[in-house]
């Protein structure tokens, strides 16, 4: 796989178009800038990697939008050194444009092919999370508490027991609503039990699912 001057220049056009859509964290967009897309495309849809659109991946998945990842990314307020934990690794892409910003990256897949075919493609492009195959309603105990939480699929509601893994003044980034659209979500956990919640709009996303695949 090569990432050659035409990739770059599609991303560049695509990174510009972000902006036009109002996505202004430079440091996000130059993330964004950073990380070859089509890498984690699947078969046959490497030539659509720089539309903004969702796609197929595999198990049933999808990719998400450019847009969405710069919208949650910029949500989170990432700083570098930050320790973030995604639920949903699923290619691996927004995965990398949180590794380009400097964060200590705790990722949880429920999809076996996923969870391997990620971790096999990021370690190949020198970016190194700590993965996990797992429930990621369950989070990770053993790591708690995280600076911020980003979930990746549709959640029905907020995931309450995450919230415990959250440090104080961390913040949570979730789509929650029905399967057909969820409100995106910015929690930011003011005390051990008080949290200031705001709606940043409708989105859609594949469903958040219990247990593993
Ligand atoms: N961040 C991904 C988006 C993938 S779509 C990317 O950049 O490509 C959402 C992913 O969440 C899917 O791969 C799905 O399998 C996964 N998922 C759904 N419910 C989950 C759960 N409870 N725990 C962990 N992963 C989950």
């Amino acid at each position: 796989m090569t990432d050659s001057y035409r990739h770059k220049g599609l991303r560049r056009i695509l990174i510009n178009s972000l902006k036009n859509k109002g996505i202004d964290n430079e440091n996000v967009l130059s993330a964004m800038m950073n990380v070859p897309r089509h890498f984690f495309m699947a078969k046959g849809f490497e030539e659509r990697a720089y539309q903004d659109n969702a796609f197929p991946i595999a198990a049933d998945q999808t990719i998400s939008q450019p847009y969405t990842v710069a919208f949650q990314t910029s949500l989170l307020e990432p700083k570098k050194g930050d320790k973030i934990l995604e639920v949903g690794t699923g290619s691996g892409y927004q995965a990398a444009v949180l590794l380009e910003l400097g964060i200590k990256l705790f990722t949880i897949e429920r999809q076996q092919v996923l969870f391997k075919s990620s971790q096999i493609l990021l370690k190949k492009l020198g970016y190194y999370p700590y993965s996990y195959y797992g429930d990621g309603y369950k989070g990770l105990p053993t790591y708690a508490p995280f600076d911020k939480i980003l979930i990746t699929a549709g959640a029905v509601a907020v995931p309450e027991g995450l919230l415990k893994q959250l440090k104080i003044g961390g913040i949570m980034v979730v789509p929650a609503g029905s399967h057909h659209s969820q409100d995106m979500l910015k929690i930011i956990k003011i005390s051990e039990n008080e949290y200031k919640t705001e709606n940043h709009g409708k989105f859609v996303f594949v469903p958040m699912l219990k247990g593993k695949e």
